[in-house]
């Protein structure tokens, strides 16, 4: 059955202005609606915006948020708030229809309705590229979600709490045992941060101490952190080995059944904690459309962000841009060359998509998206990190402040860069929050035991149920 909410019902009858359908509300889909919003008001063109989620979630803090120096909610921006004379539609865009112009919603509860629109923005990011390695889907966990680094942050800190009353040394070392797979940014700033707040968290613990814990990454190339290049991936390698980090290079998790780590070098362990980083894939929903897509099921775009077929035919009235996108980069002058799966490109191609969209409805031509890349910086721990900027590399406090700095800066709304100051600046002088709340994923497990005269058990599995 096909209907439409109150918001949306409310919209069909002011269907004389042009309707931009923006498919997420992460980086891209918040960018471009704030963009377009800043330049025409609601008679020009009405925005609906479609995302699951009420907030977009800012993707780099949430090593910092899983390690206890931000708040988690200060890394969210909330649409409702942000997004004022825009249509937010809570729900999961389940299929696209572009020939027909209409998009199929599916709200948390209640039925699927359509949406019709003039002009549509792919913005779906992508999800984790989750391989067929036997146990690791139900043992694992993955890093781009904020609900995903307050849950292995409760996780860690849980582990530590039961393994400090447990005298059976096996499940101890399991508990104690850390596992994360994929080197790249998510993975290294992810290990690199909850290494160091487990850390830290020792200190309150009689009967856990530092090389009680072990930490291992795996990942299958000869290298990690190749955003930012050779010298410095290896200066980030040595410094987490010589915090005591097993990093395994070339080498692949064979299977993860009932939590029984079997790696490719012929190590087994066995391991609570598994957080998968190894790769990302475009928003399979995208493969769900008639809307072009590349070998990677990412949409084809021209530098222009309109959507192009194979042939390179514009497709008319859709746009596309971030990690859902293959975007030429046209600012390396190679050919074929694609802009990286970034939030630096992802807020600037939003701006940009949303200014070329304000030129379309205008008569104005649509002008090309060029960015060149600034550089990069990464954290590895309080403290700690690798910059490259401008091809100029730092590394250690300096790299860590710049990383601190440009992220804050990059950070949407004055209110949230505000708590973020104040988060760091309260856990400078008081030290970090190290509390698990593991609560949080059974709030009613105590009650239901009471309802039912049986004893509660809380914190027991938090993460894997
Ligand atoms: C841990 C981590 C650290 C990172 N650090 C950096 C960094 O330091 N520097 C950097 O440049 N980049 C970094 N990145 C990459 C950066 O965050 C991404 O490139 C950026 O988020 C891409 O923006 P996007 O809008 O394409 O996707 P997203 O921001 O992921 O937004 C996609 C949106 O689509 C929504 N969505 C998904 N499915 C549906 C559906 N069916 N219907 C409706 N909505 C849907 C999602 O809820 C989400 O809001 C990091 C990423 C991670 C995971």
């Amino acid at each position: 059955m096909t209907h439409a909410p109150a918001s949306s019902a409310r919209a069909e009858r002011t269907r004389k202005v042009p309707r931009i359908l923006v498919l997420g509300g992460g980086y891209v889909g918040l960018f471009t609606a704030l963009q377009i919003r800043k330049r025409m008001g609601r008679r020009e063109a009405a925005i609906v915006v479609v995302d699951p989620r009420s907030y977009m979630t800012y993707q780099p803090f949430l090593p910092e948020a899983a390690a206890g120096s931000i708040e988690p909610r200060h890394v969210v921006a909330p649409h409702r708030r942000l997004l004022r004379g825009t249509t937010v539609l809570s729900g999961r865009v389940t299929h696209l229809d572009h020939g027909e112009r209409k998009a199929t919603i599916t709200p948390v509860e209640g039925e699927s309705y359509d949406v019709s629109y003039d002009h549509v923005v792919v913005a779906l990011g992508a999800v984790a590229r989750v391989l067929p390695i036997p146990g690791l889907a139900e043992n694992g966990i993955g890093f781009k979600q904020i609900e995903e680094a307050i849950a292995l942050r409760n996780q860690v800190l849980n582990k530590m709490d039961v393994a400090a009353s447990t005298w059976d040394p096996d499940a101890r070392r399991r508990m104690l045992t850390f596992t994360f797979v994929g080197g790249g940014f998510a993975g290294i700033e992810a290990i690199g941060e909850i290494e160091d707040m487990a850390r830290a968290a020792c200190k309150d613990f009689d009967s856990i101490r530092p090389e009680d814990m072990r930490f291992v990454l795996i990942e299958g190339t000869r290298r990690i952190l190749p955003e930012v290049g050779d010298e410095l991936g290896g200066y980030a390698l040595e410094q987490l080995r010589r915090r005591g980090i097993e990093i395994k290079l070339n080498t692949f998790l064979n299977s993860a059944e009932d939590g029984h780590m079997v790696c490719s070098d012929g190590d087994e362990f066995d391991s609570d904690t598994l957080v998968w980083t190894a790769g990302v894939k475009a928003n399979p929903v995208i493969a769900d459309s008639d809307l072009p897509i590349d070998s990677q099921g990412r949409v084809r775009t021209l530098p222009t962000l309109q959507v192009v077929d194979a042939d390179g035919e514009i497709v008319e009235g859709a746009w596309a841009a971030g990690d859902c996108a293959a975007v030429p980069d046209i600012s390396t002058g190679e050919v074929d060359k694609l802009c990286g799966p970034t939030a630096q490109h992802a807020v600037r191609q939003a701006r940009h998509l949303g200014d070329n969209i304000v030129r379309f409805l205008t008569g104005e031509p649509v002008t090309d998206y060029s960015h060149k890349n600034m550089g990069t910086v990464a954290s590895l721990g309080l403290y700690k990190g690798v910059a490259q900027i401008q091809g100029i590399k730092f590394r250690g406090p300096l790299a860590w402040f710049m990383h601190r700095t440009y992220h804050m800066w990059a950070m949407p709304s004055l209110n949230r860069k505000a708590r973020i100051l104040l988060d760091w600046t309260t856990a400078l002088v008081f030290d970090r929050e190290l509390v698990a709340l593991g609560s949080l994923q059974s709030p009613r497990e105590a009650f239901i035991a009471a309802a039912a005269g049986r004893v509660s058990r809380p914190n027991k599995e938090p993460v894997q149920k």
